[in-house]
């Protein structure tokens, strides 16, 4: 299996395109070379794949129906979530001088039809491995969590909390999936590497004492388990809209 991007084993791209049987080429070897691939076939659809799968790289056709490339493109950088989601744009030959626009409008990069899979596949690696730098200095936030990569340092409310290397990566990484729902075997692959054979049961372990870690007296329990599907980074309860103007400690009084 080779290598693409080491806090993930399996990176999730979102392949948006209306001609099926390139979205099928696409998708047979992106999955030969270890990807996840989700599917799209207009900008609607892609926008809405984006929200609900969280993909780690998009492949965005330029010429879609509904919604054009560029816009869904425009759309994902105003919204804060996916304003750094790596894009690589898929132009046809003549919309090539066109691709500058695609690259104003925030795509990270662009490869021309045809190409080949080797040449997507160097830009796509390059992507992710860019991506994956840039947190790799900063910190993660949620609710009232924060988790500094540099120092490793977590804080809660202004607490310290001493995790060990296990959670310490599986926090990690939920943060950087928040409110998504992971099942064990996706925690097992993405937090022990898909090549170590660990029961599932044990997922179930680390959970426990990373919740005992992070959840305070009083405080509201930021790791949701979902019933038969896995576990969350979430804030249990009705969530009020997020923003500035609500501290997140009120949540915890609720
Ligand atoms: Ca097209």
């Amino acid at each position: 299996m080779p290598d693409i991007a080491p806090s993930l084993s399996r990176p999730l791209v979102l392949v948006v395109e209306d001609e099926a049987a390139l979205a099928t080429m696409l998708r047979y070897n992106l999955e030969k070379q270890g990807f996840r691939v989700e599917e799209a076939a207009d900008g609607h659809e892609a926008l809405l794949r984006v929200a609900e799968m969280q993909p780690e790289l998009v492949l965005l056709d330029w010429m879609l129906p509904v919604m054009s490339g560029i816009e869904v493109c425009r759309q994902l950088r105003r919204r804060s979530t996916t304003r750094d989601l790596p894009v690589i744009m898929v132009t046809a030959r003549t919309e090539d001088q066109d691709a500058v626009r695609g690259l104003n409008t925030g795509a990270d990069d662009y490869i021309t039809k045809p190409f080949s899979i080797d040449a997507l596949l160097a830009r796509m690696r390059a992507l992710l491995r860019r991506a994956n730098a840039v947190p790799a200095k900063g910190r993660l936030v949620f609710h009232d969590l924060s988790m500094d990569l540099a120092t490793h340092r977590v804080q809660r409310n202004g607490r310290l909390i001493h995790l060990g290397p296990t959670e310490f990566r599986l926090l990690e990484f939920f943060l950087q999936h928040p409110e998504r729902v992971f099942s064990r075997e996706e925690l097992l692959d993405a937090v022990w590497g898909r090549d170590i054979h660990v029961e599932p049961r044990t997922v179930d372990v680390h959970i426990r004492r990373l919740r005992k870690a992070v959840n305070g007296d009083g405080e509201a329990d930021l790791v949701r388990t979902v019933r038969a599907a896995g576990y969350a980074l979430d804030a249990e309860g009705p969530q009020p809209a997020a923003g500035p103007t609500r501290p997140a400690a009120a949540l915890s009084q609720a």
